[in-house]
Order: C-alpha cells, then sequence, then structure tokens
C-alpha cells in the first residue's frame, strides 16, 4: 500500500495483557506499521557516553503513515464488531483495558490522528540511527561494511545500521547482521 512492500503491516492476537488475575482475564488483537515512513531525531546533548541521547520518534509524522494505521483502525473496528469475537469476550473496546477511562476513537480523520496519537504506542522497533548507506550520502554513518565513515578502526553493528526498518521483527534480523557480519570480519 502507498509504494511500501509486502507485510508492511501487522496484526496479532495475544492473551497477554499483564500478569495480574484481572490483567489474565484479557486478550488483546494488535496492528502495527512495521514499514513506516516518519522519520525520528536522535541527538547527542553532551560528549559523555554516560548520558542518554535525546530521542524523538515522531511517529505518524508522515501521512502514508496515518493513512495506513487509519486503514487498520477501520479494519480492526470491524473485528471488534464480529460475531465471533462477541461469543468470547464481555467487553470489547479499544486501548488497554485496564485503564481507567475507556478509549473511543473518533470517526473524524483529523480527530482521530490525534486519538492515535493520544492512545497508540510503538512496538519497540527503534532502529535506523547510525544507518548504512554510501559515503556520499551524508544520511550515512557507516558503509556496506559497517564501518564508520570517516573514522577508522570503528564498526557499528546492531540495529541502528538499519537504512529503513525492516518489515518484521528487529530482534532476529539484528541476530542475522551480526551473524554475517562476525563471519565477514574472521574471512
Ligand atoms: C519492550 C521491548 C519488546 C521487544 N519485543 C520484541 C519482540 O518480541 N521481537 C523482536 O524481534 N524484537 C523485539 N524488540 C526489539 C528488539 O529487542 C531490538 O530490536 C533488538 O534488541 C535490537 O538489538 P541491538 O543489539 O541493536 O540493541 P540492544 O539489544 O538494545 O543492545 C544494546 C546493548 O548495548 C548496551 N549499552 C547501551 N549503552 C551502552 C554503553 N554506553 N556502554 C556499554 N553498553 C551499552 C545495552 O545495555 C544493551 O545490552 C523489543 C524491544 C523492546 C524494548
Amino acid at each position: 500500500m502507498l509504494g511500501s512492500g509486502e507485510n508492511d503491516m501487522f496484526l496479532i492476537a495475544m492473551n497477554v495483557v499483564g500478569y495480574s488475575d484481572q490483567a489474565l482475564g484479557y486478550g488483546t488483537i494488535w496492528m502495527t506499521a512495521y514499514q513506516t515512513y516518519s522519520r525520528g531525531r536522535l541527538r547527542l546533548s553532551t560528549r559523555s557516553p554516560e548520558i542518554d541521547p535525546e530521542v524523538r520518534f515522531m511517529m505518524l509524522s508522515d501521512e502514508r503513515d496515518r493513512v495506513r494505521m487509519r486503514d487498520g483502525m477501520r479494519r480492526l473496528s470491524e473485528f471488534k464488531q464480529h460475531a465471533a469475537i462477541g461469543k468470547v469476550a464481555d467487553w470489547v473496546g479499544f486501548g488497554n483495558p485496564l485503564a481507567a477511562s475507556k478509549a473511543v476513537p473518533p470517526k473524524d480523520e483529523h480527530a482521530l490522528d490525534e486519538w492515535m496519537l493520544n492512545n497508540c504506542y510503538d512496538s519497540q522497533h527503534a532502529a535506523g540511527s547510525c544507518r548504512m548507506g554510501p559515503a556520499s550520502d551524508r544520511r550515512s554513518v557507516v558503509d556496506l561494511d559497517c564501518r564508520v565513515i570517516g573514522l577508522a578502526g570503528l564498526r557499528v553493528i546492531d540495529c541502528s545500521i538499519m537504512p529503513e526498518i525492516v518489515r518484521a521483527n528487529t530482534h532476529l534480523t539484528t541476530v542475522m547482521i551480526a551473524e554475517l557480519m562476525a563471519e565477514r570480519i574472521l574471512n
């Protein structure tokens, strides 16, 4: 959709909301945009490696992400009303079922965007802050062998080198990046 590749979005049913007795009585269906176009910012506020950098994800800042997330929300609404869900659930709603106030997504497009910004969150796949690419591109941090451009003797080998966020979970992808680079370095 909108120039994305296959598997650009992800739907998963889970029975883990938390581990309290109340939480164990709930299940969830998650909808996620895996290929995202919104770009965040990472800024070093100090030279000390002990101090975390400032990170701004700026999720949903690109219209292509908003279009697909709105579409995903519509699909979730359809699921919610499906008889099969009604059969197994006493209560069906949006957002965290344990939250005091129940979240109701509005129909209006702009209000829905605002609602998503307030109620949705990231899928913990932060990546690409040291992206791989040609030295001619000022956004590149490492070359094709994960060497930091302009600095001798330093490589970055983790999920920060991904030039784009992958359309998959990032753990195994990172493990494979590490395996490949370990083999290359040994050779
Ligand atoms: C809550 C959560 C749930 C997730 N669930 C999944 C999932 O179900 N499936 C999936 O595929 N992915 C999941 N991910 C994403 C996945 O964990 C990451 O994409 C992956 O771990 C990235 O690997 P990495 O090696 O790049 O970074 P990390 O695994 O974060 O490793 C970075 C390491 O560097 C260390 N470090 C940081 N600063 C310093 C320093 N100054 N000096 C020395 N060491 C330092 C850290 O302690 C850490 O050990 C999840 C992430 C989170 C946060």
